[in-house]
């Protein structure tokens, strides 16, 4: 029997749509930003066949490229909005990144390797953003000179609740990121009071990098 052609990145694209509406990812507009995501543009020659896939996939420096379930969850538990100012912490391909520049007004974000960061920046070129605003350097202590932002998302694992970041989150702002010092951690949402507080809600258990200080050494 011949073997059955391979689908199309068409077909491919469509099922993971369907596969994250099954899972409750709903927003049209995260719906949407991630249709129109190249993520073959984002993942290693190495892994373009599952380029597609609903996995996080491994990128340079021993990081990953974000599941993209993962990417549209923690989009949408951002609740971005179209005038909004989001910072970004953990660029690693870009990925995430340009499905947030697609639903906000600019994206901050922040990259403690060089070379993921130079990577990612040619990625943004070569798509014609023009609301992406790069930085190397350690965004455990986020971006106090472009502070406040309306949303920031952390996609990397902090070992406990990020108090610099969210000091840098407006008065009615929200802040999701995985915490946890383990291997699965609790991703959660903090969602400002107006009066300096936060509600914090615990969303889902999630796998991601941990968050690492300083910039690292090596390219
Ligand atoms: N959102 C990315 C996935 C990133 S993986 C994507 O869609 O591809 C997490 C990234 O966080 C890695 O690239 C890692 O180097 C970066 N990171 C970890 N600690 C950091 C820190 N303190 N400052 C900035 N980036 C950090």
């Amino acid at each position: 029997m011949a073997k059955p052609e391979k689908d199309s990145p068409e077909t491919r694209l469509a099922r993971l749509i369907l596969n994250l509406r099954s899972q409750g990812v709903s927003d049209a507009g995260v719906l949407n930003a991630i249709e129109t995501t190249p993520r073959d543009l984002f993942t290693p020659d190495l892994f373009q066949e599952r380029a597609w896939e609903d996995s996080a996939l491994p990128i340079a420096c021993g990081q990953t490229i974000s599941q993209p379930f993962i990417v549209g969850l923690m989009t949408q538990a951002l609740g971005v909005e179209k005038r909004d100012r989001v910072l970004e912490i953990g660029t690693g391909s870009g990925y995430q990144t340009t499905v947030l520049s697609k639903l906000s007004r600019l994206v901050y974000t922040v990259e403690r390797y060089r070379t993921l960061m130079g990577e990612a920046e040619a990625r943004f070129k070569q798509l014609g953003l023009t609301n992406v605003i790069t930085r190397f350097g350690d965004g455990g202590l986020g971006w106090p000179e472009q502070a406040p932002f309306d949303r920031i998302l952390v996609t990397a694992a902090a070992p406990d609740e990020p108090k610099a970041l969210l000091s840098q989150l407006k008065p009615t702002g929200v802040l999701v990121a995985p915490i946890g010092k383990g291997p699965v951690q609790s991703l959660k949402r903090y969602t400002g009071d107006g009066k300096g507080g936060f509600v914090v809600e615990a969303l889902t258990d999630v796998r991601f990098v941990p968050l690492l200080d300083g910039v690292a050494r090596e390219l």
